[in-house]
């Protein structure tokens, strides 16, 4: 495997302390297998194969419990993905110091993107589509639905449609609903 490391420009932030979990660094690699579908089992997982080092990827950041690098299927140019080492299905199922470890990270590729690319926004989110291994996009957002929802797409992408409340007594019932799930959990 022949890689270079290459330095993200203007990433020299001595003082920013987030940093010291994700020192962004660009791993240019001569060839990477096109990734698709989802992993069933933990050793059919893509994600835990690139993790391990078994399946190369263009990798930005790597430690001993997590790892970012190229979505190969990018929204924009620079789309990143952020993951544990270790298998977990769904974000919820991360222990908090791993997924604030994830957040710190894409944090810290936020700001590259920012400088990089002159974007005004950057979005983070996770949604358990595609591989079955959890993973944090971080996309740089050059235009307002590079990220969004068919709802906020109703008037085209050069509007950005606002969807009708529901009724008071709903969002009420919604609410109580949602509060009595959280007060079983803790
Ligand atoms: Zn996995």
């Amino acid at each position: 495997m022949h890689a270079k490391h290459v330095h993200f420009t203007g990433n020299d932030k001595s003082n920013d302390t987030s940093a010291a979990h994700c020192p962004i660094r660009m791993v240019v690699q001569d060839s990477v297998p096109l990734i698709s579908g989802g992993g069933i089992t933990v050793s059919d997982c893509l994600f835990c194969k690139i993790a391990s080092g078994a399946l190369p990827a263009h990798i930005l950041h790597e430690d001993d419990e997590i790892m970012a690098f190229l979505d190969l299927h990018p929204i924009r140019k620079g789309h990143a993905l952020v993951i544990p080492k270790a298998h977990y299905t769904w974000f919820e199922d991360l222990p908090v110091p791993l997924a604030t470890r994830i957040t710190s990270c894409a944090q810290t590729l936020a700001r590259s993107m920012k400088r990089l690319y002159g974007v005004e926004r950057v979005a983070m989110f996770y949604t358990g589509i595609h591989v079955a291994h959890a993973h944090a996009h971080v996309v740089p957002m050059f235009h307002i639905h590079d990220v969004t929802s068919a709802f906020y797409l109703s008037d085209g992408t050069e509007g950005f449609s606002t969807p009708a409340p529901l009724p008071a007594s709903e969002m009420a019932e919604t609410a109580e609903a949602l509060r009595r799930e959280v007060l079983t959990q803790s």
